[in-house]
Order: C-alpha cells, then structure tokens, then sequence
C-alpha cells in the first residue's frame, strides 16, 4: 500500500488555508496526534468519533489504532476530499459527516455501540460541546480526549480550593473523572494559536455514582460562582429566589454553612444544593 502524503502536502494539493472563523490550527507532527488517539487507553473493538478532523491528524492517529471504525464529524466542506483519502488508506474504516457537532446526534451514528470521543477542539465550540457530552442521556461514550486551550482544560479538572474551581470542574465532576494527559505548547500547531493548550482525558463515572440533574447542577453553581467572593447565603440567593426559596433554606438542606465560599465547597456538596434546588422547585 502506497504512503498517505504529509499533512503539509495534503494542506497544499487541496489548497487548505486555516480559516480562523472555524477555529483552525492544525497538527502535522504525526507522533503527537497518535499519542493523542493513545491517551484514553486501548481503542481494540470501539468506535473513536473525532469532531473537526480538518485535515486529517487526529484521524490519522486514530485509524492507526484496534478501533474497529472513525466517526468524523466536520463543519467545513473542504476538507472531505482529503479525509476520503485517509479513510480508504486505513481500510474503509472512516465515516465522514458533513455537519455542525453541536447539533450532531452522536449516539444516533454510533447506533448505541461502545464509543470513544476524540478531538482538537475548535476553541469556540470546545465548553458547548462538552457541557453537551455530559448532558448526553444516556452517556454514549466510555471515554473521551479532548483538547482546549489550557486554561479551559485546567477550569475542567479543577479541585475545591484552586484557582480555577468553578461552574465547569463542579458539572464535570458530576458525570466524570477528568485528568489533563497531555500539555501542548501552541507551537505544535499551525498556524499557532495565542494560547497553550492541554488534552483533557475524561473516563464516566459509574452510573450509580453520577448526579444528573445538571440543569440544577447549573443553576446552583451559576449562581454560587457568578459571586464567587461572596459568602453562599448572599450568592445563592438569585437560584433560590428563581426556586421560590431561601439561600439559608438550601443550605441547611445541603448541611452546608451559611457563611461558606463557592470555592471551598466540593462537588459533592453543590450537588445536594442542587437536589434541595430541585425539591424547592417541585
Ligand atoms: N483535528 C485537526 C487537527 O488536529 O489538525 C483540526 C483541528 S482545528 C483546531 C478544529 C477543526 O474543527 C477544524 O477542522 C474546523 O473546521 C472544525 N470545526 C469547527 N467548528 C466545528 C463544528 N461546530 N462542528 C464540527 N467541526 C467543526
């Protein structure tokens, strides 16, 4: 079989300039992109859904691997001639989709088979997607590695007390363990981008051990975090209002004190907020 030209060759037969309106900057270095794929483990038998393949990386690495298929989502038309390439190289292993991944039906594509996600994130679309993966019911993915820039990947990992502890570390936490793999200086892309980057590599918690009313979840923790200096009685009070109840009201219910901070509570805390939130509400 004849070698896959290098991704910069690909870049210029097709004429694939980065477009900063879809959020591109591309990986070339062949080792990056399969220790990428690599990161959440053994891919013998699943199905990986890459979201924005652009020129072809990631899905490169990824059709390297035991998965048994790529799913690859992208939003911009041109690159499709170049990934059909790719994808007949590796075996007819690759289905392409030509479609905006925040309205994408994931679990509908893998037809409910064990499936892990991969992805360069577009930085634009990189919270919506995974605020999306997590709201997924049922959870269609047993893994995922994601890349955002590197405060984003450091907002999702985040512990009770740091810096970055907030709303998004609180609504992963709920569904998943995250840790970052991999830190990724922006000269590894092209064009490179302001920021540095991380892969995020997320693994779902047991079923019995996720607390899924996110919409709870987020109405307690944009509350709690929108003050974040302020003590919880005084922040919470805009949620509990929109509960027809008191801050003082959830927090007893939470045996959480009055005078406590947002950033010092642990996950497991703002979810019994959010369940006294939702018992409030009826
Ligand atoms: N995966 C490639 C790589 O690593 O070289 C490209 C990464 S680039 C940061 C992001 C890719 O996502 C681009 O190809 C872009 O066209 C695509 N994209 C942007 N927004 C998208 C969306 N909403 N749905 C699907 N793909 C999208």
């Amino acid at each position: 079989m004849s070698e896959l030209p290098p991704l910069r060759e690909v870049i210029a037969t097709h004429g694939l300039d980065a477009r900063k309106s879809f959020g591109q900057h591309f990986l070339f270095d062949l080792n990056l992109t399969a220790k990428i794929a690599r990161l959440a483990g053994p891919l013998d038998g699943l199905i990986a859904v890459e979201i924005g393949p652009g020129p072809g990386g990631l899905t490169r690495g990824l059709l390297a691997t035991d998965a048994r298929h790529v799913i690859a989502i992208e939003k911009d038309r041109r690159f499709l001639p170049a990934l059909e390439e790719a994808g007949a190289h590796y075996g007819d292993r690759l289905t392409l989709i030509e479609a905006d991944a925040l309205e994408a039906d994931e679990a509908a594509l893998t037809g409910g088979k064990p499936a892990v996600i991969a992805s360069n994130l577009p930085y634009n679309v990189g919270t919506p997607l995974l605020i999306k993966w997590l709201k997924a019911s049922p959870i269609w993915w047993s893994a995922a590695v994601l890349m955002f820039q590197r405060e984003v990947a450091d907002r999702v990992v985040a512990k009770a007390g740091a810096k970055a502890y907030g709303r998004l570390a609180v609504l992963t936490a709920a569904i998943a363990s995250a840790r970052i793999g991999l830190k990724v200086p922006a000269r590894a892309f092209t064009p490179p981008p302001k920021v540095e980057s991380a892969v995020v590599v997320l693994h779902p918690l047991p079923a019995e051990k996720r607390f899924h009313d996110l919409d709870a979840l987020e109405a307690v923790t944009e509350s709690a975090f929108g003050q974040r200096r302020k003590m919880l009685r005084s922040s919470l009070s805009a949620a509990a209002s929109k509960a027809g109840t008191t801050a003082e009201h959830l927090l007893t219910a939470a045996g959480i004190e009055p005078t406590a901070r947002a950033e010092t509570i642990p996950p497991e805390g703002f979810f019994r907020l959010a369940e006294a939130w939702r018992m409030a509400k009826g």
